[in-house]
């Protein structure tokens, strides 16, 4: 056992173990602002998934995506490149969908 000093504090402590950076109040007032913070970013993540789940439920319904599938088809439109480009986009949002 050592003395140290805590360089949060200050104060001298008695270092039983090579890990033990910081006097025991400092210890536990740093556990608990982890702590805190983990509470937090819980409360951050969850908002996040909410606000992404109504982005999704924003997204085009699906018997909505299948008629403009079917619109923009490019055999509908002479094969324009603007009809394909579009049609490519529809598909890829399918994809993403399943
Ligand atoms: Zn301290």
């Amino acid at each position: 056992m050592s003395a140290a000093t805590c360089p949060s504090c200050g104060d001298r402590f008695d270092q039983d173990a090579s890990w033990k950076k910081t006097c025991t109040p400092c210890w536990k007032l740093s556990k608990r602002a982890e702590h805190v913070e983990l509470l937090e970013l819980r409360e951050e993540v969850r908002e996040l998934r909410d606000a992404f789940a109504e982005v999704r439920a924003a997204d085009l319904p699906p018997d909505m995506l299948a008629r403009l599938i079917r619109l923009c088809h490019p055999d509908k439109h002479n094969g324009s490149e603007a009809a394909t480009v579009a049609t490519q986009w529809l598909l890829a949002r399918r994809e993403a969908r399943t």
